[in-house]
């Protein structure tokens, strides 16, 4: 780039996320997991899991919006589930939290172009 004269190919302009680890060959630390679990999302994935063996059931994004199947079915359960798991209302403020410090993480290891 002229301007800043940093490398503009794909591979350096690439936006970066947050590192994670493997801690085994089947659990891997990073930090939508740490969100999960701290918010308790994970239990709804599970129970969605459970409870909903549909094929096209997005157990996986409980928090999708629209663009998922089922997404009133899972909002619905989700308000239920969030009267005893009230840890789940941390979820959009983790996530939060979460995207700005992969923002500050990209900004600070992101090698290439950043205009
Ligand atoms: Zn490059
Ligand atoms: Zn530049």
């Amino acid at each position: 780039c002229p301007q800043c004269e940093r490398c503009r190919c794909r591979a350096c302009t690439a936006p970066r996320e947050l590192p994670s680890k493997w801690l085994c060959d089947t659990c891997q630390l990073s930090c939508d997991q740490v969100v999960d679990k701290l918010s308790c999302v994970c239990c709804v994935k599970a129970l969605f899991y459970h409870c909903c063996p549909d094929e096209d059931f997005p157990s996986e994004v409980p928090c999708a919006c629209c663009e998922q199947t089922h997404c009133c079915k899972r909002w619905t359960a989700m308000l239920c589930v969030a009267m005893c798991l009230p840890c789940l209302c941390c979820f959009w403020p983790l996530r939060c939290m979460k995207w700005a410090c992969t923002s500050c993480y990209d900004a600070c290891v992101r090698p290439g172009c950043k205009c």
